[in-house]
Formats: C-alpha cells, structure tokens, sequence
C-alpha cells in the first residue's frame, strides 16, 4: 500500500469530470481527499484520464485455460451444454499449481483491461479423483495466492455445489469435483474466513453454483451460518432448458422460485438472469439484487439478450463480469450489452438512460456501483473513503486525440478497448504502468510452463 499524492491532469469523481486533480492517500492505499492542484511544486502530474478501475463480479479462472478450444464444431449441434461438457474435460486436469499459474495470468490479463477487482466463482475444490484435498480449501487458497501474485483485490466466493439437476438430482461423475455437502462447505468458507479476515484487499462471500446445483433448504442451511453481510452469487436462468427443466421439476421459472424462496436483496447478486419475463424483470429489479452480466460470455455460450431496458428501466441494478474469460475487457462488455439491445429493438444509445446523455458514461457509472456492491469492496468512486483503484486511459493515444471527459469513455468502450488503459493503481499501488504489469514477465513464464505440462 502507498500513502502519499498522485496527480493527474483529468478525473472522473461522483461530481463530475475535474481538471488537474490531486489524489492523497493513507497507508492502506485509501482516498483522504481529492483536491484541485496547487501552484509551485508538488507531485508530478500524470498525463491521461483517470476513471474508477471497475469490478469484475463474475470470473471463472480455470476456464482462462481453454480459450480458444471450444470454438470448433463438434459431430452434432452446439450449444451451451456441449459447450459445459468440454469445460468439464478441461477442469478435471487442473492441479492446484496449473490453476494458480492460470489464475495469476488471468488476473495480469484483468488489471491490464482496467479491473481492478475480481469476484472469484470458484468451484473447483476436490483432487481430480474426487477426494478431498489436504487443506479442503487448497484450490481457493491457490486463488488468493494468484490474486496476491497479481495483486488485484478479489471477493472469494466458494461455490457450493451438491446435485446435478433440479429437485436435488444426484451429480454426474464429471461433476465429482465440485461437491460437497453443508458440513464440508463450511470448513472450506471457515479456511477462506481466517485467510481474507484484515486483509484490505480480500472479501468473502458464497456462490450457490445454480438452482440446479442446490436446494432451496440446503441454501437457507448455509445461510444461516454464515455471516449476514457475505455476498451471495447464484447463476440463475442463463439456458432456456435450464427454465424448463425448472418447470418440470417444480413448476416455478428460476427467477421466480428464487423469488419465492428467498427474500433477495443488495446481498444478493443473479449471474445472468438472461430469460426473465416481464414480470420476473420488474420483480427482481425491486428486490435491488444486482444482475451479474457477463455478455461476451454470454453471446459465445448462446444464452439469450439480457432484458436490460426493462430491468434498468425499473430502477434495477447491473455490474459485469467476465465469466468464462472469452473477453477480459470492461469496454467490451459494456459494448455487449449496449449492442445486443441495439440488435434486439434496432435502436441506438439504448441504454443511455435519458436524453443527450453518454451511453458508455451511463452504462460505466451503472456498473461501477453494482460491481462495488456485489463484492463488497470499497470501491467505485475517487472520493474520499473509497480505496485507491484507478485506471488511466492514455490520453496520448490517437483514438483519443480530441475526445475528452465523457467523449473519451464513449471511445474507450465503443472504439478502443483494453489498448487504451495505460496505467492502473490498486490500492494507490502503480500495478500496470505503461501498459505493462509489475510481475508480468514471470507470471506468463508460469502460466505457459502450466500449459505445457497440461498440453502433456
Ligand atoms: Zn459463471
């Protein structure tokens, strides 16, 4: 962490853009003020745009490992469950150190794009046989340890994970890593507890895989032993044969059985919530759960177009994330979501949320407040009280020239994407400078010896 002063020649706060900002620090990497520069000496000031660094709520790490091996046609249609079936196959090799040298890469590829925070779904807990590991956290401990590499805040969300289909179905063989029962779950949450507990970068919470993956009452179980403020992350109504068999099994969409079941809240975050009707959108909207979106992940995998004008219309709250890994950008993310409802009601700046305003100001605003919630992270603003994560954008770059303030977001999230993100603070630590990461070099050094001895 880093007490002391940045400056920087332009800053989006919660009052708008400010010109030639100072920035000071305490010795935990928080924000004590943001003040307009003074004459004579003083820090030197950093050339660019300095925005809040932005949330990451949904990542899968171990799937960074098969990007670009799932995008050939098989014998028969493709769709998302041939897609889970590979995943399946790829997950069952990972040994703890592949996933921290995956991990560690994934998180240098993030804080690059602009994130600067990272909510870990993180499923993966047993050997490849099924057994247990010695430490029953071992391959979340390896996550922290990857997060620590990188250095990017992480919420740890351990999944729990019991069944195999809805109505608490037994779990597949290829699901043997995953499972655990209530008991089994708590002691790797209560391992994870003692590791984030005074750590400023670390949260906790849970991620009950699906409605598939866990009853209702085993939830609630699980729930009622953990701490009130936890985050929880489910993934809810992302496949259309995930609504049906929910219906045939109880007679309720997912939505709405987690509706029922469940008296949602801020705590709460729905990891796509893709197929919701009407009803459904303005109902979960209400409860103020965040939707969890991950639309590049979401346009690879097939799901279906989030229903965004409805929900964001009703008052509801987004962040994003980047889930399977098929895109770590936060600008093409947003772009995604803008895009499917352009293509969807053939419209523009859809999700501006109102007249003459900026759509990627709009959409980055919107997530930097949910993301920040959904991981419990203080985050989200350069004010004071929020933690230092910030990203520049580089003001020198061509794509840029002349753009400036919202105009510059806009070419960010729509034109340039990650090329654009020059320097990146977590904590007030300079973690990616000139484009490049700290610990880069021997981190990818790792990661291609862990591809290596997988490809064996
Ligand atoms: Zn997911």
């Amino acid at each position: 962490m880093q007490s002391g002063k940045l400056r920087f020649s332009s800053v989006l706060t919660p009052d708008g853009w400010r010109e030639d900002m100072i920035v000071g620090l305490d010795q935990q990497g928080f924000i004590t003020e943001v003040a307009p520069a003074a004459e004579g000496p003083g820090p030197e000031r950093i050339a660019g745009i300095a925005v809040p660094a932005m949330p990451n709520v949904h990542s899968h790490a171990h799937q960074r490992f098969m990007l670009g091996l799932a995008e050939r046609s098989g014998p028969g249609a493709d769709s998302f469950w041939t897609w889970r079936e590979a995943m399946y196959g790829f997950a069952l090799r990972l040994s703890p150190d592949d996933l921290e040298a995956v991990a560690a890469q994934l998180y240098v590829e993030m804080l690059k794009a602009g994130f600067s925070a990272v909510g870990e779904f993180q499923y993966l807990h047993h050997q490849p046989d099924g057994a247990p590991y010695a430490d029953p956290a071992e391959m979340s401990l390896r996550c922290l340890a990857a997060a620590d590499q990188a250095g990017i805040a992480i919420t740890m969300l351990p999944t729990l994970y019991a069944f195999g289909g809805f109505g608490g179905q037994p779990p597949a063989p290829a699901q043997r890593r995953f499972i655990n029962a209530a008991d089994q779950f708590l002691t790797i949450f209560d391992r994870l507890s003692i590791q984030v507990a005074g750590n400023p970068l670390r949260r906790l919470g849970i991620s009950p895989h699906s409605l598939r993956a866990v009853t209702p009452d085993l939830l609630r179980a699980v729930l009622a032993a953990v701490p009130a403020e936890a985050p929880v992350h489910i993934h809810v109504a992302e496949q259309v044969k995930e609504v049906e068999d929910c219906l045939s099994s109880c007679g309720l969409r997912p939505i709405a059985l987690l509706l029922r079941e469940f008296a949602l809240s801020g705590r709460w975050t729905a990891i796509h919530a893709t197929h919701m009707t009407p009803a459904e959108t303005m109902a979960l909207a209400r409860t103020g759960a965040i939707a969890g979106l991950c639309p590049t992940t979401e346009a690879n995998l097939g799901d279906g177009i989030f229903p965004a004008t409805d929900f964001l219309g009703a008052g509801g709250r987004f962040a994003i994330g980047s889930d399977s890994q098929i895109s770590v950008s936060p600008a093409e993310d947003l772009r995604m979501l803008e895009y499917s409802q352009r293509l969807r009601d053939r419209t523009r700046n859809t999700l501006a949320g109102g007249p003459s305003r900026s759509t990627g100001r709009s959409l980055y605003d919107a997530a930097l407040a949910g993301g920040a919630r959904a991981l419990n992270q203080p985050v989200g603003a350069i004010a004071p009280g929020y933690r230092c994560d910030i990203a520049v954008l580089d003001e020198d770059h061509p794509l840029l020239a002349g753009r400036a303030r919202d105009q510059a977001l806009d070419t960010w999230i729509f034109s340039g994407g990650n090329q654009l993100v020059k320097h990146v603070y977590v904590a007030g630590r300079p973690l990616v400078t000139d484009r490049r990461h700290t610990s880069e070099d021997h981190i990818a050094r790792n990661f291609r010896a862990a591809l290596r001895r997988l490809a064996t």
